[in-house]
């Protein structure tokens, strides 16, 4: 996508009145004290301009984005610093041109963040590593261009003064230093599209006309002129003035709005991110490796003086510190990054499992859902006829007395069958409980208690209910909670009557936002732990067990947004632990729902 039109204009108008502005101050103006302020006051105003409009790109979500654009201005500011100390110098000081600018190594260092800028390929779609790793990576790019600098023009600056020797070795390094620039921008620019092609091929002519711009002011003009304002100076307006277009790329149509029109994109997996990160720390151990091949390089090569030797030695090994130190820093966080994936791929694997066996029970119940309740339903239509006639048959006096009582047997077995038909019917229904109210868990489960107290007159076995006082209410349906901890306390007396008798012990506590009620007997224990939610899992004698109660408390507890879990106790018995999730006290207060008394249970 091409820049609109209007702002192509708007530039080219900026462009033709800056160069204008910059000719008219070049002929009109008379050489002297004050053309020279204006000169540099004219190459300070220009950084700022170009530093306004890069920023105002900054203001997206992604960080990547916005690092981009403030690299760049970094860059920039950079350059506007040393242009600062330049005028400082030649305006307010008077001074005569130096020789060797000592803050030249700001004008050589404003390239460092724009490749920064660079590496940072702000056109992808990255997954989002940490931005530590950037940091380090642009702290080692800085130090090595600082050193190669520090190695190849201060000795000329420092150990033996030459300006020519100075000003070509600054030259040449700015060139190299920008030639590394425009080879990754035009990369860059080739595999973009849309408007970021546009922003990296403006910053390739950027870094272009100020090779060409140093290169012919540094090597083929040693001319002591320090004014700004001169033919040589013009490529550098050239410069800005293509980073000021690179920064209005993205006004008009948003670069994000350009993005969204991608939505086949896939976001690239973490290990597309590391394979990214790879040239990074591929750099920084070249950067180090190149130290002692450098110092190797030195000794084998003594065609320099003897101090501009000495200089390079000390220089190369100072380097060696920081720039181990950045490279060993990056290891540490390149261990720490490989630690936490490894931790997170051992998470998702056993979450991964995890699912699999919930989704291998779910598929289980549904299946059997499916077929029971088929079934089911056929069984019913016969059977409802089955104990009307005999119901006919059982209250009919014309009738003799055995074939009554036959009757009644019949209408006993059918009546039997019918509940086990309902518990399947219950088992495979589907659809949520629609009659769910907030309710207090610890009245359910007394209720629960209370109609099973009844018939354990004369048994051994005792019921021990300790109830929390504070547990806020849960949304639930009464009457499936009912039936829930009703089967759970069924299944413990059948239990504890096979070994003559026992307690069950019915704990209520709040728990991580939960309502928790724990069952525990002390019966004989459960035999397979695993298969008790299973359907038609049953240890029971044929008759008494349909191995039924414990699946469909499964579906039931699942259906409120709760879990059901159990286990042997170490002392014998089993435990059973259902989880409800809670309902805040300000939030019930809010709803002001009344708690409803749970209507008893039909069971089994
Ligand atoms: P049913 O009660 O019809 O057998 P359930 O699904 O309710 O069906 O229970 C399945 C099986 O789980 C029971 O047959 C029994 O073996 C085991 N079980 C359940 N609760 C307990 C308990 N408290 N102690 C020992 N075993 C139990």
């Amino acid at each position: 996508m091409k820049p609109s039109s209007k702002l192509v204009w708007a530039v080219v108008a900026a462009w033709l009145v800056l160069q204008a502005l910059f000719i008219a101050i070049a002929v009109w103006m008379p050489d002297g004290a004050n053309r020279n302020a204006v000169g540099n006051l004219f190459f300070c105003l220009l950084p700022l301009l170009v530093n306004g409009v890069l920023l105002s790109n900054a203001t997206t979500a992604n960080w990547r984005k916005n690092a981009f654009w403030m690299l760049l201005a970094l860059g920039s500011s950079i350059w506007l610093a040393g242009q600062f100390i330049w005028t400082y110098l030649a305006v307010y000081q008077h001074q005569g041109p130096p020789n060797t600018f000592s803050a030249e190594v700001l004008f050589f260092l404003h390239t460092v963040p724009m490749i920064a800028a660079l590496t940072l390929q702000p056109h992808k779609r990255h997954v989002e590593s940490s931005a530590k790793f950037g940091q380090v990576d642009f702290a080692l790019i800085a130090c090595w261009w600082i050193y190669l600098y520090a190695f190849l023009v201060l000795p000329w600056q420092y150990a033996v003064v030459d300006h020519k020797l100075y000003l070509q070795s600054y030259a040449i390094i700015s060139a190299f230093e920008n030639l590394i620039f425009i080879g990754g921008a035009t990369m860059l620019a080739v595999q973009a599209t849309g408007r970021w092609r546009w922003i990296y091929a403006s910053l390739v002519g950027s870094r272009t006309v100020y090779v060409v711009g140093l290169v012919f002011f540094k090597i083929f003009l040693t001319s002591p002129n320090t004014s700004r304002i001169r033919i040589e100076s013009l490529p550098l307006i050239y410069c800005f003035l293509f980073l000021g277009i690179a920064g209005v790329c993205t006004y008009g149509d948003a670069l994000e709005k350009e993005e969204g029109e991608a939505p086949n994109l896939e976001p690239p997996s973490a290990i597309q991110a590391a394979g990214e990160s790879l040239w990074a720390s591929r750099l920084a151990r070249g950067a180090l490796l190149s130290l002692p091949l450098i110092e190797f390089w030195c000794i084998k090569t003594r065609h320099v003086p003897e101090a501009v030797h000495s200089f390079r030695m000390m220089i190369t090994l100072g380097a060696v510190l920081p720039l181990g130190f950045l490279a060993f820093l990056r290891h540490e966080l390149m261990d720490a990054e490989r630690l936490r994936l490894l931790r997170a791929s051992q998470e998702s694997l056993d979450n991964l499992k995890r699912l699999q066996t919930q989704f291998v029970q779910s598929e289980k119940l549904a299946s059997i859902g499916q077929l029971v309740s088929g079934v089911a339903h056929e069984i019913n239509n016969p059977l409802t006829a089955i104990l009307g006639y005999s119901d006919l048959l059982a209250e009919d006096p014309t009738v003799d007395s055995r074939a009554r009582s036959l009757a009644e047997k019949i209408r006993e077995q059918a009546r039997r069958t019918k509940t086990l038909v309902n518990n399947l019917l219950s088992f495979a229904r589907q659809a949520p409980s629609e009659s769910r109210s907030l309710l207090d868990i610890n009245t359910i489960v007394n209720t629960a208690v209370q109609f099973r107290r009844v018939d354990l007159r004369g048994k051994n076995i005792h019921i021990d209910v300790q109830t929390s006082t504070n547990i806020p209410e849960v949304r639930a349906d009464a009457n499936q909670l009912l039936q829930v901890f009703c089967n759970i306390i069924n299944n413990a007396v059948d239990a504890m009557n096979e070994v003559g008798g026992g307690t069950l012990t019915v704990r209520t506590l709040f728990e991580k936002g939960n309502a928790v009620i724990i069952l525990s007997d002390t019966g004989k224990g459960i035999r397979d732990p695993q298969l008790v939610f299973d359907p038609f899992y049953t240890t029971k004698p044929v008759g008494q067990g349909t191995g039924l109660g414990l699946s469909i408390c499964y579906g039931l507890v699942h259906d409120q947004g709760g879990k059901i879990a159990c286990q042997n106790r170490l002392e014998g018995g089993a435990t059973f632990r259902v989880e409800l999730p809670a309902v805040s006290t300000l939030f019930s207060q809010r709803i002001g729902a009344p708690v409803s008394q749970p209507k008893p249970a039909k069971l089994a």
